[in-house]
Order: C-alpha cells, then structure tokens, then sequence
C-alpha cells in the first residue's frame, strides 16, 4: 500500500489485464470480448480501464448511455461502442460520435429511422424474460421492414440479456432463455440473409453456460475481479482498492454519544476514529451502526453510529492506531462480498456506489 494522506480509490491494470485474458482463455479465439464498462467501469475509471483493453486489442465497448459514449470517444477511444440504452433524440450524437445504438422499441426505431442520414451501425434487442427493453419474437417482420425503409441503419448484432444466469437454481429458466434467442435468431435469419453478431451472455452467463457465448460475450463485472461465484471470483484478481486515513482519535467515556442523532451510545469507555470518507463518497447509510466495516493494522474496526456526508467514524477501542495511520475499505473481492452480504446488496452496487469526488490513483506495473 501506498503512503496515504486521503481517500483514494486505487485502480490496478494489471488486474484489469488478467482478468481480461482469463475470460479470453476461458471462451477461445472464436468468441469475442465486448467489454462493459458503463457507470465509470464500475466506479473504477472508464478512460483508463477502456484504453488499457483497447490496447490488449478488445473487440467492443458497451455503455448504458450516450452521454458515457461521448466521454470515451473525448478521451480519445477508437474501439467500436455499443450504446445499451440510448434515447430516440440522441441520433445526432451517435453519428457525430461514432456511437452504435441499441434499437429496443419502435419509438427509437421510428427516430433513427428518420433521422440517420449517413452510415451508421444499429443493434437489436431483443426481449427474452427479462422484460427490461427490448423487442418480441413477433415484432421481427416490422423491426426488418423498419431497418430496411433507411439503408443507412447497418444492422451489426441482435442481442438479448440473461434474467438469472448467476443463480444455479434457475439453471432451467436460463435455459429456456437461451433456446427462445436461439428461436428468435433462427427466426429473423429466414428472411434477412446478411450476417450480424450474435451475443447474449453477460459474465455469468459467459462462465456458467459455454453455449451462450455464440459470436461474442458481454463481459462487465467479470473484468473488474467478481464473478457471482467464488469457483471464479478466486480466479479473478481485484482491479479496485479503496483506502482513507485516521483523521482524529476520540476517546468517548460510558454515556457518551458518536455522531448524528446518537447514533451511537457507548455502553463502555470507547475510542473511535474519525475517517474522511461518507456517504457523499459511496459508504451507504446502511454500513451505518455496526454492519459496515474498515480494515486498520490488519484487524477489523467497525462503523459506530450514522454514516456522514463527508466521513464515518469506526471502534478502534482494540486497535494499536494513530492519528494518520492509513485504513482500508477493502482491497480484496472477499471484504466486498461481506460489505455487500452484511448490507443486503451485491458487489455491483458497492463498487459503482464510489462517487467522482473519491480521486483515482490508476497503477501498473508495465
Ligand atoms: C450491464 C450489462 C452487462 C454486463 O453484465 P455483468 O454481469 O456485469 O457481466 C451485459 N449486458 C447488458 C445488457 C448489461 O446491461
């Protein structure tokens, strides 16, 4: 660990490298990688994370929105993006941009169908299950007459998403998934003959089902060291750490109160620290009272009381600590599963929870 003096949030791409030939080792030379990295790759840092793969030679891009789209192109990616969610207004920007748009509904269909006047690559969706965004089996005949009204719209790939593809329990219905794309696939190729990509599974999907990789695989949480599954998450390295420092030391007697609203009341002479970092920062109000946890001189020190805007404080009653002694959030996958677990989340919600104001201190060692 590096010498502290604030919160940070460390973005090591070396992991993020690792992680990234794992799941090409993992699926072969016939199946491509579309790397996810909407929602700041996780909270760890788009920029970086997408020109360290675009480097590694990543085949795409997927973002949720356009805006996120804009911001890579800005920093300078050259690497085909999907959009997964654009809105039907946002045309302009897709073509000016070289964005690839997710057409899901006949309202977004309508708009690029009017409005693209140049070139440009579209992507279907299709709904199967998960009833999110996307269109239906019977909705093919006019999705194709649709796309074939403006020959600018150059379908590239007809997708879909897994409902459940982490869950073993629902290893039927993820099934079934997979054979009504298969259908839905076999379906549109009867009578539109150009190729497309084909892609359905996300990191989940990728590992636990091998045939619903098809031509590509929709890789996110997987590259940033969580795989819903301890058998690949132990396979997988943690590309994010996030550290702060002690602030202050208290001392609070039998009696006393820590925080907003006496969130906490020690029954005992108690000695907490103060650490800048709180629920402006991404520590959600449910870490508060006890369930919550930081790392300091290796032993674990709990959340006392309400978490703050700007900090938290943590029982170091049993830990040999100072004032600037450094402090760890976590750095492994094991500490955010437990964050998540003791939180009623998942590690998703965690790690995009990191908000911009936490710096990011991006490492490697090439
Ligand atoms: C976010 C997302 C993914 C990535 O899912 P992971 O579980 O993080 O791998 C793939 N496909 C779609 C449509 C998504 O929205």
């Amino acid at each position: 660990m590096d010498v502290l003096k604030n919160t940070y949030l460390q973005i090591n791409l070396d992991a993020l490298v690792a992680n990234y030939h794992f799941f090409k080792k993992q699926i072969g030379k016939s199946t491509k990688v579309m790397a996810v990295v909407k929602a700041f790759a996780y909270g760890h840092e788009a920029v970086s994370i997408a020109k360290k793969l675009e480097k590694e030679g990543v085949a795409y891009f997927a973002v949720a929105f356009t805006s996120e789209g804009i911001h890579l192109r800005k920093a300078g990616i050259k690497t085909p993006i999907l959009i997964l969610h654009p809105q039907p207004l946002e045309v302009l920007d897709c073509i000016q941009y070289k964005l690839e748009p997710t057409i899901y509904s006949f309202r977004v269909l309508q708009s690029f169908k009017e409005h693209t006047h140049q070139a440009l690559p579209v992507h279907l969706k299709f709904n199967t299950g998960l009833n999110r965004l996307g269109f239906a089996k019977k909705d093919i005949d006019a999705v194709q007459s649709g796309l074939s009204e403006n020959p600018h719209l150059q379908l590239t790939s007809i997708f879909s998403h897994l409902i459940a593809s982490e869950d073993p329990a629902e290893k039927e219905l993820t099934q079934g998934q997979i054979k009504a794309y298969q259908n839905i696939i076999t379906a549109f190729k009867k009578t539109y003959k150009e190729p497309f990509i084909q892609h359905l599974a996300n990191t989940s999907g990728t590992l636990n089902y091998p045939q619903a990789r098809f031509d590509m695989v929709r890789i996110g949480i997987g590259l940033y060291g969580y795989a819903n599954a301890q058998k690949w998450t132990n396979q997988l390295q943690n590309v994010g750490s996030l550290y702060t420092v002690i602030s202050q030391i208290h001392t609070v007697t039998k009696g006393d109160s820590v925080g907003y609203n006496r969130g906490f009341i020690a029954a005992k002479k108690t000695v907490t620290a103060t650490l800048p970092i709180g629920h402006a920062d991404g520590i959600p109000r449910t870490w508060g009272k006890g369930k919550g946890f930081v790392m300091i001189n290796n032993q674990i020190a709990p959340i006392v009381g309400n978490v703050c805007m700007d900090m938290i404080m943590v029982d170091v009653s049993e830990i040999d600590c100072k004032e600037g002694d450094p402090v760890i959030l976590f750095d492994t996958q094991t500490t955010v599963e437990k964050l998540a677990l003791a939180t009623q989340t998942i590690s998703y919600e965690v790690l995009t929870a990191i908000s911009q104001r936490v710096p990011r201190m991006i490492t490697t060692n090439t």
